[in-house]
């Protein structure tokens, strides 16, 4: 408009406003309203063995900082989940960052700044928050404030110069949160499912939040469980409290439907880059935020720390002005402000009286072109005549080709100048149309002008209450999270963990929260099942050796377990009947085979790597999970390096651990070592087909059944009786010789009946059916109402098979 006015060649000024990269998005529609979006600095120091991350997401105006020793640099990024990364270009650390990050497929940015140095760092800090000195933002050392440079530096250049906006830097400490490496997030499927989806992940499933901020928050509390018992317990008491009030949690959460984004509507704010509907969310924010507060002060509800906290925020805000400047948003703004302040008409009529005028001004003024249109069309008796607007020429009035002569040849009061001849019209203007279009054209433009005055106020007032709004959606958040914990507890029928300073770790009726509702929804049911971890012998040995059938269930079990430890330390109620747990500050978890070629990485290696890592960082406190580790290579390289790992864990490392295997031999084991156990799945064999009891007992596994997994799956006939030859002929020539192999060679070593028919009759005569057989190991009294309802699900289950 500027250039337009100064001529129709004028050079309009042209400059980059912004930059828009993955880490720096603010907008709702690019970003995923349900995770957070973090862009990450990395400083390391000049031997390479600490470095210092400094984390944000301007969406949300989250800021914390972190210093990790290197090795666990990779575990620390990967529970952030960050989308952009930038490190110091030409820096000495460049290639550790980069070396680092090589596997990742997270966009990395260089970036080259005088910031990104202690004094730069500080000096930025003090800068980006307008302060005096860095120090009352806590203690940071030098190459956390480098790091900090390094983040805000960035910020700064993407926003083309307008300041980070970001709350205070809040330091968080790695002793706090239960550790979990990148390659255990992706087995264990935490917040996306191998694949990469959210769909079918852990978060996925048991995802009950009702507001983004809730959702969010929900996501890194499984991205960063607990170790403090007393933090954990807090949150478990709020989740009680709601579970013990179902009424109240329905009331409650029906409020909450109405809660917008207030987090990022807060940000967009702070840029200066809000439309008129985030002055809205406030609004709405704060007048849902004040609902709850009778819920939550109602008799009966009990008052935990946690609901203690969220009421008081919810009090302080509503006192200290909150109401009050919702009220002015709700007396200035429309119900149903547009998108954007360029539109137009987001003040309420009657707020503003100048704005009131201008607008009647306005609306007069096309009245009046109107008018004056029927008084043209009166006086040259022209009915088609139209006065119209267009960009280009304003308002002017067209008369239809058709009249053009007659209208020419008629002697008017008035001078109509001839504005554009055209092939079906011919366009006028007179100095009344002048007028009145110019009387049009600066009440139109006063109007708007005045509006965006009346906008930045209003963006300037609830920025006067940004701290109040950002601790009001924390406690929305929090309270969101809460009633999502009980709804997922009572729907699933989940119970309360207890949380304790042991190496206990003993689960009854545990289930697997993910398979189960994928089960549920085929109208299959989940067998429960039970572990006992502790510093005892056998079954309560902290480390079992897991063996059984193909199928049976053993990768199930050992993820379920991780999962529960990291349900129940994220606060939250776990898929069992009752669990207790000795808090774990690292879980880890090596489980099936994938190969990484494109870097060079076979399976066998990438196994290997894993293992190696595991076996390096795991402290007595860890819970290790490993799924058949050996297997990628042959058999006595194998079984000789699983059977090293065991030794390993369980002498060296003496931590809490499963370790499913095929090798038979690793079941001896546990007659060596003091603290380690063995425990099978259950399978049944039936006329040579093999039916999965999915049930987890003491004592190692009798059999394998490759070869009838083999047929089950579908190999050809052919094939599969060549099979049972061969392992007929190969467990012959065993005999008598201690090779180490897998188990179906062992199997029939001691029966010395090769598989098929022989196994039918070791069944008993009467127990034709497999629902029967099934049925045989149920004891009605010793059943919940949930375990009975499961095995009606998988006899209903088998019936279908057998029809
Ligand atoms: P393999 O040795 O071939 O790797 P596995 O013993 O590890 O097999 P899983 O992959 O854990 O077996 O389980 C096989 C299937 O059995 C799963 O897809 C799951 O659907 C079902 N399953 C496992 N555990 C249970 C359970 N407790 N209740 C019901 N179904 C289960």
């Amino acid at each position: 408009a500027e250039a337009k006015k100064r001529g129709y060649k004028a050079v309009v000024n042209r400059a980059v406003v912004r930059i828009v990269t993955p880490g720096t998005l603010t907008e709702d529609t690019l970003l995923d309203a349900r995770s957070d979006n973090f862009l990450c600095a990395i400083r390391a120091d000049e031997d390479g063995a600490s470095t210092a991350i400094a984390i944000a997401d301007i969406s949300t105006g989250r800021f914390c900082v972190l210093s990790v020793p290197a090795d666990n640099m990779m575990t620390v990024i990967a529970s952030y989940a960050p989308r952009e990364i930038t490190y110091l270009q030409g820096a000495s650390d460049e290639g550790l960052v980069r070396n680092a990050l090589s596997a990742s497929d997270i966009p990395l940015t260089p970036h080259v700044t005088r910031q990104a140095s202690p004094k730069g760092g500080q000096e930025a800090l003090v800068s980006a928050f307008g302060l005096k000195s860095a120090e009352g933002l806590g203690q940071y050392s030098g190459l956390e404030f480098s790091a900090i440079g390094l983040l805000l530096s960035y910020i700064e250049l993407t926003q083309a110069g307008i300041p980070a906006e970001l709350d205070f830097p809040k330091r968080e400490n790695l002793a706090d949160h239960m550790m979990i490496d990148e390659t255990t997030r992706h087995a264990l499927e935490i917040d996306r499912t191998q694949a990469g989806d959210r769909k079918g992940s852990l978060l996925h499933t048991i995802d009950r939040t009702l507001t983004a901020g809730g959702a969010r928050l929900l996501g890194e509390c499984l991205s960063r469980p607990l170790m403090d018992v007393a933090q954990i317990n807090h949150r478990l008491d709020a989740i009680q409290a709601f579970v013990e009030h179902d009424e109240d949690c329905e009331a409650l959460r029906e409020k909450l439907k109405k809660y917008p984004d207030l987090d990022r509507a807060r940000s967009r704010l702070r840029l200066n880059r809000a439309g008129p509907r985030d002055l809205m969310t406030v609004a709405i924010s704060i007048s849902t935020a004040e609902s709850l507060l009778p819920i939550l002060s109602g008799e009966g509800l009990q008052r935990t720390e946690r609901l203690n906290a969220i009421y008081a925020a919810l009090q302080q805000g509503m006192t200290n002005g909150l109401t009050d400047l919702r009220d002015l948003l709700s007396a200035t703004l429309v119900d149903e402000p547009p998108l954007s302040v360029s539109d137009g008409g987001l003040i309420r009529e009657g707020a503003n009286s100048e704005l009131d005028r201008l607008r009647s001004l306005r609306d007069d003024s096309r009245r009046i072109i109107a008018e004056l249109e029927a008084e043209y069309q009166n006086s040259t008796g022209i009915s088609q005549l139209k006065i119209k607007f267009n960009n280009m020429l304003g308002y002017y009035i067209e008369i239809p080709a058709r009249f053009v002569d007659d209208f020419e040849a008629l002697a008017t009061d008035e001078v109509f100048h001839r504005r554009q001849g055209l092939a079906n019209a011919t366009r006028y203007s007179t100095d009344r149309v002048a007028d009145i279009a110019r009387a049009i054209d600066s009440a139109t433009s006063d109007a708007k002008a005045l509006e965006t005055r009346l906008f930045d106020e209003l963006v300037r007032s609830v920025l006067n209450y940004s701290n109040t709004l950002y601790d009001l959606n924390q406690a929305v958040s929090s309270l969101d999270l809460s009633l999502a914990g009980a709804v997922w507890a009572s729907e699933t029928d989940a119970c309360r963990p207890v949380i304790n300073d042991s190496r206990e770790f003993e689960v009854t009726g545990g289930r697997h929260p993910v398979v189960e509702a994928a089960l549920r929804r085929e109208g299959q049911g989940f067998v429960s099942n039970t572990l006992n971890l502790g510093d005892q012998q056998q079954a309560h040995a902290r480390l079992q050796v897991i063996t059984g059938p193909n199928m049976a269930g053993k990768s199930t079990f050992l993820r379920q377990s991780a999962l529960l430890v990291i349900l129940a330390q994220a606060g939250w109620y776990v898929p069992a009947r009752s669990m207790t747990l000795g808090v774990v500050d690292r879980v880890f978890s090596r489980v099936g085979a994938s190969d990484d070629l494109a870097r060079g990485k076979s399976t066998f290696m990438v196994e290997m790597l894993e293992t190696a890592s595991i076996l390096n960082q795991a402290s007595d406190r860890a819970l290790v999970i490993l799924d058949e580790v050996g297997r990628g290579t042959s058999t006595y390289d194998g079984l000789a390096i699983a059977w090293a790992c065991v030794e390993y864990l369980h002498d060296v490392i003496r931590c809490r651990g499963l370790f499913a295997t095929h090798y038979h031999e690793l079941t001896q084991l546990a007659e060596r070592l003091p603290f380690a156990g063995n425990l099978s799945l259950k399978a049944r064999e039936w006329r040579g087909d093999l039916i999965f009891l999915h049930e987890i007992q003491d004592g190692p596994a009798d059999k394998s059944y490759g070869v009838q997994v083999a047929r089950l799956a579908g190999l050809p006939k052919a094939a599969v009786s060549r099979a049972r030859q061969v392992l007929s002929e190969l467990e012959s020539s065993k005999t008598g010789n201690s090779v180490p192999n897998d188990m179906p060679l062992f199997s029939f070593q001691e029966s010395g009946d090769g598989p098929g028919p022989q196994a039918e009759n070791s069944e008993p005569e009467n127990r034709t059916n497999p629902a029967l057989l099934l049925l045989d190991d149920l004891n009605p009294d010793d059943m919940s109402p949930k375990a009975a309802l499961d095995a009606l699900y998988q006899l209903k289950g088998l019936s279908g098979e057998n029809r």
